[in-house]
């Protein structure tokens, strides 16, 4: 669809303050969300933070309490599932046992009163397109592998058309290799059709793999949303980068001289604060395990504390080593081969500039 030159793109689902209570328990607080047209957004966030119950109420499996759910502008809070053009997929895939792979993917083809030729034809279409061969057209489902019935549940949800397709952890059941070929499959696939995705998970890395947004959610609220890069280099707070990948998190507090001090030792810390922390008293300095390094001397990085190293681990092209400093463990990534010779239980000094560290509410 063509767009007028520099208008925003057209929000495909809106939420407007929807909040979901069971009894007196809120499982999603106060929701303000546009979903774009097209988009790939992945909600991530615990284990009962809240991500199924608002993917259920997307998808018209459950009603909202408060607020409202519009698709294209029109309200849908209590529309139900089956008369949205929406379509959810899951981990357990609901695919019938006793049926064809051909008969699973016709299925929503077949409700809607398609021709059988015709059927079959998209059916093929489908098939090639979640690389299947045709020949899996007559073959019984229950005979396929796990990805491949994977495909045939994706290729079976491709066949309802639908506008906005939901996807609730369906790669949670497969091994890992299995899994990261298909994450990268769903990327060319949400290319390829240029369909809405909204996909939840728990896992960040599946999300920061194949999302243009990435939601964080935590008890009930959605406290980030923002591109994976904006995620992780500008988590909004602490909870945010934590769940976003391995952190170091250095506390510092204001002295009396109006410095920034370590809330532990009180060595001097330099840091950039952000405008919305100038009153802050407290807070959190986040400096990831790559932007940590060894430093031969204090004046060579904005920030240098003593420690010494304890673990050495091999990530593959990166090696990690733990390090002691007063009662704290820092993680620091090195790449191999960047010329760094320390060895176990040395001393060494762990730097970082302020313009590497995220500073956070703590
Ligand atoms: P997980 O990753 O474990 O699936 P989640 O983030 O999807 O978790 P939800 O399943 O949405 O979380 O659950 C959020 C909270 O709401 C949980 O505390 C859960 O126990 C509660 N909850 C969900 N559905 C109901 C229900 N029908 N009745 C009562 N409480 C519910």
């Amino acid at each position: 669809v063509a767009k007028p030159s520099g208008a925003q793109p057209l929000p495909v689902l809106q939420l407007v303050g929807v909040r979901k209570t069971f009894g007196d328990f809120a499982a999603v607080e106060r929701i303000d969300l546009d979903i774009v047209e097209g988009e790939f957004l992945t909600i991530v966030g615990p284990s009962g933070s809240g991500k199924t119950t608002l993917l259920r109420m997307l998808a018209g499996m459950e009603a909202p309490s408060e607020g409202n759910i519009t698709l294209r502008g029109e309200l849908i809070n209590d529309v139900p599932a089956n008369k949205r053009p929406t379509c959810l997929v899951f981990q357990s895939l609901a695919l019938f046992p006793h049926k064809t792979v051909g008969e699973n993917i016709e299925f929503p083809l077949k409700v809607k009163n398609i021709a059988p030729a015709k059927r079959k034809e998209r059916a093929l279409e489908l098939l090639r397109m979640l690389r299947l061969p045709e020949s899996y057209y007559g073959k019984n489902v229950m005979k396929c592998s796990g990805g491949e019935k994977q495909r045939v549940a994706l290729a079976r949800a491709f066949a309802y058309d639908p506008d906005v397709l939901f996807f609730d952890e369906p790669l949670s059941a497969l091994d890992y290799k299995l899994k990261k070929v298909l994450e990268k499959e769903l990327k060319d696939l949400h290319k390829e059709t240029g369909k809405t995705f909204i996909y939840i998970t728990h896992s960040l890395e599946e999300a920061m793999v194949m999302s243009d947004r990435i939601g964080v959610m935590r008890a009930g609220r959605l406290v980030q949303v923002g591109t994976p890069e904006e995620i992780y280099s500008r988590p909004a707070d602490r909870f945010v980068s934590e769940f976003v990948g391995e952190v170091n998190v250095i506390e510092a507090v204001k002295s009396s001289a109006g410095e920034w001090v370590a809330a532990e030792g009180g060595a001097p810390i330099k840091l950039k604060l952000p405008s919305a922390l100038t009153d802050a008293t407290k807070v959190a300095v986040v400096v990831r395990p790559e932007f940590l390094r060894f430093v031969d001397k204090p004046g060579a990085a904005d920030n240098a504390m003593n420690g010494t190293i304890y673990n050495e681990y091999s990530l593959g092209s990166r090696i990690q080593y733990q390090v002691r400093v007063g009662d704290k463990t820092l993680l620091v990534e090195l790449s191999r081969g960047n010329g760094w010779k320390g060895t176990l239980d040395t001393p060494v000094l762990v730097g970082w500039d302020a313009t590497d560290a995220i500073v956070v509410a703590a």
